[in-house]
């Protein structure tokens, strides 16, 4: 998404504002304490800000949890989250955002391929107005060319179908006003897919750019399986072109057929129109989908970014009101 809108506050920042990190974990325990360490040597650092640091085990099986533990012991701006077992990394981050309560809220892998020295600056690019600050990797150290190259592909597949603005090569390390986390919060939807989401809502955005570093220990969660889930859910979610491949192929077929047969100057046998039209019976069938997807998954048809009147902008609990809906209200359709 470009970073030529205008910025604009969503809310008064505080004096002293909370800035809270997003960590999800699995299996982290040879990397998690270092990480902390340089977490929060950047958090202390940074100019009349409040920190906490939100970790979420996803179902870790080696001592992550342990480590985790010793460290909400000895600093209380530490808190911890830890799931039944292991759910993936889109629902451990949005654990992570449901539980922080910062003003702004920071999510970072665990592992140190994101550098944590960029929230210095995600900070102040978040007070100098923006709401959402996300970091776009420019080289990808230490990963595989299959997996760069995949990722490298499926996020211009994504931004060529998607139905919304994407971001290219852009992953869940970003920074997210209160205003934008309350909106995500609230969306019903249990198969989320963050950066996706973060892009529908639409808040202004100014993205940084750096090169992804190699993991110092540890090896990657992200299996191929897992890697295959987050590209199906990242299409399904962000885009309506699946389910319309059916009635545009066989309208394209129709249309052959017809060309054919007029070029031919002889009717195709019926076997030809056959596959056509039950492909466009197909795609029928998938724009009802669609409607039912939609409805179900229960977004709503907009976000209000601000209200104004007389020339002057309205106060805050009006301008939060669109995306300010309990769950329950939204569940119920009554803010759609
Ligand atoms: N992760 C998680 N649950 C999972 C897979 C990964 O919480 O099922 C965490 C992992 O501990 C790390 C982040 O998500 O903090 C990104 O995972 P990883 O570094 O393995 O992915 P990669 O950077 O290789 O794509
Ligand atoms: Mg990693």
């Amino acid at each position: 998404m470009p970073a030529t809108r205008t910025p604009t506050q969503l809310t008064a920042v505080a004096a002293r504002p909370l800035v809270s990190v997003v960590v999800p974990c699995l299996d982290e325990a040879a990397v998690i304490g270092e990480t902390h360490r340089r977490l929060t040597a950047v958090l202390r650092g940074l100019p009349e800000c409040e920190h906490e640091v939100v970790y979420v085990d996803d179902g870790s099986r080696d001592a992550t949890w342990d480590r985790l533990t010793a460290l909400a012991a000895a600093d209380p701006r530490v808190r911890l989250v830890r799931l039944t077992r292991n759910f993936g990394h889109q629902p451990a981050v949005l654990a992570g955002l449901r539980e922080a309560s910062g003003d702004a809220v920071i999510t970072i892998d665990a592992d140190l391929q994101d550098p944590p020295g960029l929230i210095a600056d995600m900070v102040e690019r978040w007070r100098a107005g923006w709401p959402v600050v996300s970091a776009r990797r420019t080289g990808r150290q230490g990963e595989s060319r299959f997996k760069t190259g995949t990722a490298h592909v499926f996020y211009r597949l994504l931004a060529a179908v998607a139905d919304h603005p994407v971001n290219l090569d852009t992953g869940d390390f970003r920074l997210l006003d209160r205003e934008v986390v309350r909106t995500l919060t609230l969306l019903p939807e249990s198969e989320l897919y963050l950066r996706g989401a973060v892009c529908w809502a639409g808040f202004p955005e100014t993205s940084l750019e750096y090169g992804r570093l190699p993991r110092p220990a540890g090896r990657t969660k992200y299996t191929l399986r897992k890697m295959a889930g987050l590209s199906r859910r990242g299409l399904l979610a962000c885009s309506s072109a699946p389910a319309r491949v059916p009635g545009a192929v066989g309208l394209a077929w129709l249309g052959g057929t017809a060309l054919t047969s007029a070029v031919l100057r002889r009717p195709l046998p019926p076997a030809a129109w056959a596959f056509g039209g039950q492909a466009v019976l197909l795609g029928v069938l998938g724009e009802y989908l669609l409607l039912i997807h939609r409805e179900v998954r229960g977004r709503p048809p907009y976000v209000v970014h601000q209200r104004w009147a007389s020339g002057v902008p309205a106060p805050a609990e009006l301008v939060a009101a669109d995306v300010t809906a309990s769950p329950e209200a939204w569940a119920t359709g009554s803010v759609r």
